[in-house]
């Protein structure tokens, strides 16, 4: 490949609203057969609201709202964002939190008001033995299967309230995996929330592969199995969690929505944080290297 057709294509690129970090990287880009989307922030624009609240017996849903919005409020995740907003928005100011501890990929734990308060997956509560009561389980599954994201909340020993935040899938997500498609390439959908949640997200997409309940540190293998299959990877992201899979992949393209770490860990950024510029991007550096040859 001559340096001064790569060049046309980065340029190319800029107009498109693609930034690319060197020339070299559209030869990566040729042979890619599959492409692996983040699920919150990439398919989806990652701004949640919440949306419902269920409550054990005996639980005021503003006590459920206070505690969690406390504890929220020491973390940056879009599921805590949108658990403070609605919180303030009700109980107005939040109690202040101590011990506070993020677990990554599982939720938050620290002290309000004296009480040892949890939110998160499941799988976090359960290692404290706050097992969701039956009713609070099913409030949860029926989010979970409408695409919702539904966190537990437990404390004083027990599983108390089930939180559901919505968020929404980016208008081009479709068009853009349609194209994929078109190109021969492969979707699959990769997350750390629910496998419910990610199949109803993928469906509305039009993704068949879907692989969930990822851990933050685990996003990376998942990137090197499917390279030890023989497949050849992009990888397409926008948070601090997906850096390691974005650096890992053959080739890693950042939302230029998304978190610094993702942009510099990435080959590519889509500006406009569109995903249809993934295609244009996989689409230009296939007809750049046409020209080459
Ligand atoms: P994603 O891969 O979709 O960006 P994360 O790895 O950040 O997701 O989080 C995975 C799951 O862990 C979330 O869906 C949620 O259930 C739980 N979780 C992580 N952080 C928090 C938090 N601050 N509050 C509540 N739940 C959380
Ligand atoms: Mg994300």
């Amino acid at each position: 490949a001559t340096p001064t057709a790569l060049l046309v294509g980065t340029g190319r690129g800029a107009q498109l609203g693609i930034l690319i970090k060197g020339p070299e990287v559209l030869e990566s880009t040729r042979r890619v057969d599959t492409v692996v989307l983040d699920k919150t922030g990439t398919v989806t624009a990652g701004q949640m609201s919440l949306v419902d609240v269920a409550v054990a017996e005996g639980v005021s849903r503003e006590e459920a709202l206070s505690l969690a919005g406390a504890l929220e409020n020491a973390s940056e995740h879009p599921i805590a964002r949108a658990v403070v907003t609605a919180a303030r928005a009700e109980v107005g100011d939040l109690p202040a939190v101590e011990n506070f501890t993020n677990v990554e990929g599982l939720g938050v734990q620290g002290i309000v008001d004296g009480h040892a308060v949890l939110v998160g997956r499941t799988a976090l509560l359960d290692e404290w033995s706050h097992h969701l009561p039956a009713d609070l389980a099913t409030a949860k599954a029926d989010a979970e299967g409408q695409g919702r994201t539904a966190v537990a909340v437990g404390w004083d020993g027990a599983a108390r309230a089930v939180l559901v935040v919505a968020d929404t899938v980016r208008p081009t997500s479709a068009r853009a995996v349609a194209l994929l498609r078109e190109q021969g390439l492969t979707p699959v959908l990769l997350t750390g929330d629910n496998e419910a949640a990610a199949r109803s997200v993928a469906a509305e997409v039009g993704i068949d592969e879907v692989i969930a309940e990822v851990l933050p540190k685990d996003k990376v293998d998942v990137v090197r199995r499917l390279q030890s299959e023989g497949r050849v990877v992009a990888m397409v992201g926008d948070g601090v969690n997906d850096a390691a899979a974005l650096a890992a992949a053959d080739l890693g393209l950042a939302m230029g929505t998304g978190t610094d770490v993702a942009i510099e860990a990435s080959d590519l950024t889509l500006v406009r944080g569109d995903l249809t510029a993934a295609v244009d991007a996989i689409r230009l550096s296939r007809r750049t290297l046409r020209t080459i040859k």
